[in-house]
């Protein structure tokens, strides 16, 4: 898929696993070694013996819709601030992946909406991240913006700003919701792709 810029923002934004340095659990320095039985190098601190894990993050998010219209929300905050996107953000303990997409509608749309159907998983190996979008229903047409948020808005297919979207997988996300609402929602079966850079 086109379009790297939106990733080369995260890119630049998410800490990389390399950046550990100190042990998360008695702050000595950690060092990169495979720990017996393991099969790659992980960050393990010499002092406490704590093997400090690091995998892939999930991002939830959700295509919401009132009456045929999309909601969609103008970042406010960096990377790609100032494009469009639907809600979505990282998931936080203790919730499932739907609560987390429901979540993050209603702070960064500040809309109440129901998860309808996963529409599909989009990872982007590069940054260590898995997208996981739903489509969902807005219980009402309220919206507003969130902290997080320059504007929301409900928009019709003409009026999606396809050219400035925030990142590949929103895009990507839209036209998947494209197929979902064209279809016969019994008989959806959620889709999956990854993003890989052109270099
Ligand atoms: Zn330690």
């Amino acid at each position: 898929m086109a379009a790297p810029n939106g990733g080369r923002a995260l890119l630049s934004w998410i800490p990389m696993p390399g950046s550990i340095r100190f042990c998360t659990h008695c702050g000595a320095a950690v060092r990169l070694e495979i720990p017996a039985g393991d099969n790659r190098e992980r960050h393990v601190c010499p002092t406490c013996a704590h093997i400090q894990y690091v995998n892939p993050r999930i991002v939830v998010g959700a295509v919401s819709a009132w009456e045929g219209r999309l909601l969609l929300c103008r970042r406010g905050i960096e990377p790609r601030s100032g494009f469009w996107t639907v809600p979505a953000g990282f998931m936080e303990l203790g919730e499932s992946a739907e609560e987390g997409a429901v979540r993050e509608t209603l702070e960064e749309a500040c809309a109440q909406v129901e998860i309808a159907a996963l529409l599909g998983a989009y990872s982007v190996p590069r940054i260590d991240q898995v997208h996981l979008f739903y489509a969902a229903r807005m219980l009402e047409p309220a919206h507003g913006s969130g902290a997080e948020t320059l504007e929301a808005r409900l928009a019709t297919w003409d009026e999606v700003p396809w050219e400035e979207l925030a990142f590949p997988s929103v895009r990507w996300a839209l036209e998947i919701y494209r197929e979902y609402a064209a279809s016969r929602r019994e008989a959806w079966q959620p889709r999956a792709a990854a993003w890989a850079p052109e270099c």
